[in-house]
């Protein structure tokens, strides 16, 4: 009697089990539909990648870690902005026989430090990949739980669902990022720069807030080309810039002015913080070293900040910063101005920040 019992628990318990699959498996193939419905209505490959990390979390609970694309020459990559971006990067150089990360372009442009970054562990690291008109679509995931064996369905029906829309969408913003991003550094040519300008400042009058920009200038820049060469000090720039974009907010606005010479915009930020956002920036630069054929390449930056005048003159500002930038130059270069000075106070021990102009 008790062993008919077992048997009958044990089979009442099986059946329950695939019941409860084939429901569950029902339930997620709703959820894809929707998910790959949504897919098609984005329009830009930033939304499309943000659509597969909702859907692979909210199908399969996996957390996607990064997109890789890669086409016959160039390899595009989303990269989860809380994670250490220099671990995936050498899974990534390694996975696909890379040289160095010069050869990387990110769709996510820039990593920013208000992001809190996440320490995860590799091992648990996965990847799924389909090919599609000799383009690598790769996703990286860490998984939270044991997945159902036909979840690897699931993930390689998404991967087909975004891929062509992806490439597709690849390919407009290439050509838009052509018309308004430099190509060196990656940041917005002078251009955009101006447009950028206008809408912030017209943001910055509506809203009342504070709005202000740094204009910096590689210093002794001929000196770093006539010795170590032209390729030397592309190099720089691009390491320069790569620096100062990681250390900006998201809603930060970095161009290039000219040939060595950028400027940002830092929305709702007053002249103190942009004084003390650009001093950390020429430190973080003089503390740089970039390799080139053995050599190790150091630079400095001067900076010059401009805080939005009550007229809101977009010629003023750019004016303002301008000259502060000259007179960093000749204040001996390596240097902010209007810089500020850190001073402790020998008898209390209390920090005192006093601004020079
Ligand atoms: P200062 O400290 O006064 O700014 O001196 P500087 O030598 O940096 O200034 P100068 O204006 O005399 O020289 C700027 C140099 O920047 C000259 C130019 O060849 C170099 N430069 C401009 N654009 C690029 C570029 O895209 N790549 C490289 N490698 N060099 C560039
Ligand atoms: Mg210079
Ligand atoms: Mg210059």
């Amino acid at each position: 009697m008790k062993q008919a019992l077992n048997r009958i628990s044990a089979t009442m318990t099986a059946v329950f089990s695939m019941i409860f699959n084939l429901m569950q498996k029902q339930a997620d193939h709703q959820k894809l539909t929707r998910h790959i419905l949504e897919l098609n209505k984005k329009q830009s490959s930033k939304e499309i990648i943000n659509e597969v990390a909702l859907c692979l979390k909210d199908i399969i609970n996996y957390r996607l870690f990064a997109f890789v694309i890669k086409k016959e020459t160039t390899v595009d990559v989303w990269l989860d902005p809380r994670m250490y971006k220099d671990s995936l990067e050498n899974i990534i150089l390694k996975d696909f026989i890379i040289e160095n990360k010069d050869h990387l372009t990110y769709l996510n442009h820039s990593f920013h430090c208000d992001e809190p970054r996440e320490h995860f562990n590799m091992n648990d690291l996965i990847f799924y990949d389909i090919t599609q008109d000799n383009i690598i679509f790769r996703i990286y995931m860490l998984p939270n739980k044991k997945p159902y064996a036909y979840q690897d369905e699931v993930v390689t029906l998404i991967l087909q669902g975004c891929s062509f829309a992806l490439s597709q969408q690849l390919k407009i913003e290439s050509l838009k990022d052509a018309a308004i991003i430099d190509p060196l550094t990656g940041c917005y040519n002078r251009r955009e720069f101006e447009n950028q300008l206008k809408r912030n400042m017209a943001g910055a009058v509506r809203h009342k807030a504070d709005m202000s920009v740094f204009m910096f200038d590689l210093d002794h820049f001929k000196k770093i080309n006539d010795t170590y060469g032209h390729i030397a000090g592309d190099k720089i720039l691009k390491e320069t810039t790569r620096l100062v974009k990681e250390s900006m907010r998201s809603g930060d606005i970095l161009a290039r002015y000219g040939g060595e010479e950028f400027i940002a915009i830092l929305p709702k930020t007053n002249k103190i913080k942009a004084m003390e956002l650009a001093d950390r920036l020429r430190e973080k630069i003089s503390k740089l070293s970039v390799e080139h054929n053995g050599a190790a390449i150091q630079v400095t930056a001067s900076f010059g900040v401009a805080e939005l005048n009550p007229n809101a003159d977009m010629e003023k500002i750019i004016e303002d910063a301008d000259n502060m930038l000259y007179r960093a130059k000749n204040n001996g270069r390596n240097t902010v101005m209007p810089g500020v000075i850190k001073i402790v106070c020998d008898q209390d021990m209390l920090k005192r920040k006093e601004t020079v102009i």
